[in-house]
């Protein structure tokens, strides 16, 4: 329930609320249902205005109550939250003020007895003894669900989201055998990046709102009718004319509320993703106009808190653009605008409510005034506005006639309006009027004008309002583009005679090669006779081109020709039967009964179709053809001939858009909707997957360039798309141990070494020189150069079994024999190509040890295509791509089994002699064990103890940890026991205080 306007009192709007809870309660008990009045709870949230700025008011301010009858008919209090408090609502708790405190609390509390989510798991991991595999399932089943569940509606903070994601690691990560301190960018990234994909709440949460956004923005439902409004709300609040996320966040964000969109405008600012739409915004009103905080903010004259004392006033004086403080004559700055005023403009649009501020921000309107929107001091502008080319916000409510040249001003809502006549003694200026009188209507032809009326029954006519209102959604220059490729060759009156007889045929087929699309179609019928037809470059996206994307925008442009047909001419009934080779595409076309999930593939086109579909006269019919009937020795059906026109015209528009670099496509389908992009490429497909992998893949190349010093060049040369697909033919627990692996945390004997639980750093097969993950691949102990040898022949057995270009063969080869780092690029070897050349260089530039991590150049790839296709085959494409990809496969093979190797020396050693690391902490245990005598243990185990040490050591290795394990576990015992038999010990007192009795009770025997 919210105030009916700024005046109405608190008192009014409880008021209401309390009749609102009796009608409800009535209602509710009408149904056989009840309100319980300790369920309910409420809000009343209010403001106060402290130096032009609001606070929210708490329960002092206010002090209002709301009461319920319980089922008694007793009169109870209903529980009233303060604005701060979060209230649980469908799993979420957030409070109006927009905190989250209450949400992170339900996760991450450890208050005993008030555990939140993570805490809980965690617990129940931590008693656990599930296995790696198991807890793994746990978190990414549950645990991360849980929380994903809520992010969709929630604008945490980086910090927040931190605590979250610590909490959740803490004890996830270590039961994976992960250390906890991995990098956040190996922890989250996804396997393309070579990381664990664990939950990162942050990117997870502008993810999942995105998706949210794209789906409902521009839609009839509750989300999106509330995206619009905030939307138009924050360009008001904001003073922006620019779409606001079109913006730097960093640079306008001081000026917007938190707000659900404001966080995701900050977030895709931020990754550099961008969301684009059209919608109803302001605009400029006439040449040489501006947004006034546009215009300062762009300046960079004042500092934020200046900028918020500016914006105050503009707010509160509901100004928007220079023009609406400017004269109608364009010349100079209305005087009331100058400085401190109470001279609000009447505007057409629903202004955030905003008293008038102190004197300390109009000095700084003053400012802004004179120094940055460059006015003299007598007001006078140093470059006068030009034409008026729109209707302004503001409402004048003057009118001119010219038949009678009179000034009319409605003062109220009657039809009674004062005329004014020209001034007869003004010679010169004959805009000025005088002498008012009252009419009962102005003429017909009177128009808006722009009037001063600065001084007293004088009003001066400053300019007209020419009568047109610019279309915000005007997507005339892409429509443009759409047509361009549409030939008309009969009247269109024709044609839509045909669609009105019901006798329209429609066939269209698309062409794909090398990432370039394209699309013919015909609109005709039986005789073709008429003929409607175009030709049209298929709009790229993020994914590479496919026959679906291509097909789908054949559909899509027939049915904005019969659209624009309907329009035209005015079909109100008709029918198309519409042909197509791809049933996909055709199905997906017709079938919706709603707009497909933002998860369909392209959906862009899909939500297009759907448009228009939702507005058509014509029925439509589809049918699937088979496509290139022309290979077949039969007679062709006419829709199958127009298919295979259409394919033709469609390829040989390809051919020449795969030459054309300056072909501009139409992005006429896309004028309603809204999309996010990167770099310019629509994201029309796997939208959460490819959003992952963007924010991911600035997050690994920085850090491959800081932590693990790549060169700034190399991440960018990398054949990621190999690496992804290699890891889907991993089990599990070979990508953790890429993982692991890729980002230096395998514990090698430095890295257990630096966490204390070996006491040296040699490697444990030539126990000479530092373990590190490098010393790995070039231990030149000769058990591991037999296994890196060995490695190196399958490598290269498997390289010539799946036909690499042999010279490809030789170099890699070649380089990877010395075992040590060596280059790839070798100037003295004539025989390579230029790719293979390129190859090689940019190998070296990537890095040899980076090779053993999968970290291949792509240039590798393109090589073998090249050699694929000069030996003729046909699938070199695909192929080269698989071929790739099993490559990375098999160079993990090569640190993999030297690791295996290195850890079953480790092992072998354990049950025969150990090493002499373990072997000192064995003893250093057992001699603590003996030195605690008989302590905690039970008459039975005392023999445990009892025995020589001398003795005990002479047992075998496995022997004595044994003996280890039986002593431990028995004090344990004992420990154990004693808790219960105390637990049990208070419990029964406590019953016995309260009862009187001991017989129910469990107080242990004796
Ligand atoms: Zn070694």
């Amino acid at each position: 329930m919210s105030a009916k306007n700024h005046e109405e009192p608190i008192s009014n709007i409880v008021q209401r609320a309390q009749k609102a809870v009796h009608i409800w309660r009535q209602g509710v008990i009408q149904t056989g249902g009840a309100l319980r009045p300790e369920k309910c709870k409420w809000y009343l949230i209010n403001f106060k205005w402290r130096n032009g700025k609001y606070k929210y008011c708490d329960v002092s301010d206010d002090p209002a109550k709301i009461f319920l009858k319980n089922t008694n008919g007793e009169k109870c209090e209903i529980d009233r939250l303060d604005t701060k408090c979060g209230l649980k609502g469908l799993r979420v708790h957030i409070s109006p003020e927009g905190n989250h405190d209450d949400l992170l609390d339900f996760f991450i509390s450890t208050t005993p007895g008030k555990e939140g989510k993570i805490a809980k798991w965690t617990n129940s991991i931590n008693s656990s003894s599930l296995k790696q595999h198991d807890v793994y399932v746990s978190a990414f089943h549950s645990i991360f669900k849980s929380v994903e569940y809520v992010l969709p509606a929630t604008s945490m903070s980086d910090a927040e989201c931190k605590k979250i994601d610590t909490m959740l690691h803490k004890t996830f990560l270590p039961r994976i055998g992960i250390i906890r301190t991995m990098s956040i960018a190996y922890r989250s990234a996804p396997s393309r990046y070579q990381g664990l994909g664990s939950l990162h709440t942050s990117s997870r949460q502008f993810i999942l709102k995105t998706k949210n956004f794209l789906q409902h923005a521009n839609s009839e439902t509750q989300l999106g009718k509330s995206i619009t409004n905030t939307l138009e709300s924050l360009h008001l609040l904001m003073g922006i004319n620019t779409p606001l996320f079109d913006l730097s966040y960093d640079d306008y964000g001081f000026l917007a509320e938190t707000t659900w969109i404001t966080n995701l405008w900050q977030k895709s600012s931020e990754y550099g993703l961008k969301i684009s739409g059209s919608y109803v915004k302001p605009n400029i009103i006439r040449t040489g106009d501006f947004s006034l905080m546009e215009e300062l903010v762009q300046s960079g004259m004042m500092t934020p808190a200046e900028m918020l004392s500016v914006n105050r006033c503009r707010i509160y004086l509901r100004a928007q653009n220079f023009s609406d403080i400017v004269t109608g004559d364009g010349l100079r700055i209305r005087t009331a605008f100058m400085e401190k005023s109470t001279h609000q403009i009447r505007s057409s649009y629903t202004w955030p409510f905003q008293p008038n501020p102190p004197l300390a921000d109009w000095r700084q309107w003053k400012t802004a005034v004179s120094e940055i929107w460059n006015v003299n001091e007598q007001g006078i502008l140093v470059a006068p506005l030009g034409a008026i080319k729109t209707r302004p916000h503001s409402l004048q409510d003057w009118y001119y006639s010219k038949s009678t040249k009179k000034l009319y001003h409605n003062l109220s809502l009657s039809e009674l309006h004062i005329s004014y006549i020209p001034m007869t003694d003004s010679t010169r200026d004959n805009r000025k009027f005088c002498y008012p009188s009252v009419v009962s209507s102005k003429p017909l032809d009177a128009e808006p004008a722009i009037v001063s009326d600065e001084q007293q029954h004088r009003p001066v006519l400053e300019s007209l309002v020419p009568n047109l209102v610019i279309d915000h959604k005007s997507d005339s220059y892409e429509k443009q583009l759409f047509y361009s490729c549409v030939n008309m060759f009969t009247q269109g009156e024709t044609m839509a005679q045909v669609i009105r007889e019901g006798n329209a045929i429609a066939v269209c087929d698309a062409s794909v090669k090398n990432n370039t699309g394209a699309a013919s179609w015909v609109i005709t019928d039986v005789t073709e006779t008429v003929q409607i037809n175009g030709d049209h470059g298929v709009p790229p996206s993020f994914s590479t081109m496919d026959s679906y994307r291509a097909e789908l925008y054949g559909i899509y442009s027939i049915l904005q020709v019969l659209s624009d047909l309907e329009k035209d001419y005015g079909i109100q009934q008709g029918s198309i039967h519409i042909v197509c080779d791809n049933i996909n595409a055709l199905n997906n076309s017709f079938t919706y009964s709603d707009r497909a999930p933002i998860t369909a593939s392209d959906y862009d086109i899909l939500w297009a179709i759907f448009h228009i579909r939702q507005r058509l006269y014509t029925n439509i019919t589809f049918e699937h053809v088979y496509g290139h009937r022309d290979k077949t020795k039969k007679t062709l059906t006419q829709l199958e001939r127009l298919n295979v026109m259409m394919d033709k015209r469609a390829g040989l528009l390809r051919q020449r858009l795969e030459t054309q670099t300056d072909y501009t496509f139409s992005h006429l389908h896309n004028m309603q909707q809204w999309t996010v992009s990167h770099n310019g490429n629509i994201i029309t497909r796997n939208l959460e997957k490819n959003m992952t992998n963007l924010l991911f893949e600035r997050k690994m190349f920085k850090h491959l360039i800081e932590k693990k010093k790549y060169h700034p060049d190399a991440p960018s040369m990398i054949n990621w798309d190999a690496i992804e697909r290699a890891s889907k033919l991993l089990p599990k627990s070979r990508q953790l141990w890429v993982t692991k692996f890729a980002s230096g945390f395998l514990p090698t004997a430095l890295a257990m070494q630096g966490r204390g639980d070996w006491d040296d750093t040699k490697c444990p097969i030539c126990q000479n020189v530092t373990e590190t993950t490098n010393h790995i691949l070039s231990c030149s102990d000769e058990r591991a150069s037999n296994i890196y040898r060995n490695r190196l022949k399958r490598f290269e057995t498997w390289m010539l079994s799946v036909n690499t270009d042999p010279i490809l063969v030789l170099i890699i080869v070649s380089s990877l024999k010395p075992k040590y780092p060596t280059s790839f690029y070798d100037p003295q070897f004539h025989y390579q190509s230029p790719t293979l050349t390129k190859a090689s260089q940019s190998q070296d530039v990537i890095g040899w040890y980076p090779f053993f991590k999968g970290h291949i150049s792509r240039q590798w790839m393109v090589a073998q295509r090249e050699h694929l296709m000069n030996i003729g085959d046909a699938q070199a494409v695909a192929k080269a791509d698989k071929w790739a990809s099993q490559l990375v496969s098999q160079i993990y093979d090569f640190p993999y089994s030297l690791w295996e190797y290195r850890n079953s020396v480790l092992h072998a050693k354990v049950d025969d002699k150990l090493n002499a690391k373990e072997s000192q902490k064995l003893f250093k245990s057992i001699t603590k064990e003996l030195a605690k005598g008989t302590q905690n243990l039970s008459r039975n185990d005392l023999p445990l103890v009892a025995i020589p040490i001398e003795a005990l050591l002479q047992k075998s290795v496995s022997e004595r940890k044994s003996w280890l394990l039986s002593v431990r576990a028995a004090r344990e015992c004992v420990i154990k026991n004693k808790n219960n038999s105390n637990l049990r010990m208070r419990h029964g007192l406590l019953t016995w205080m309260r009862t009187g009795s001991l017989r129910n009770s469990s107080l242990p025997d004796g």
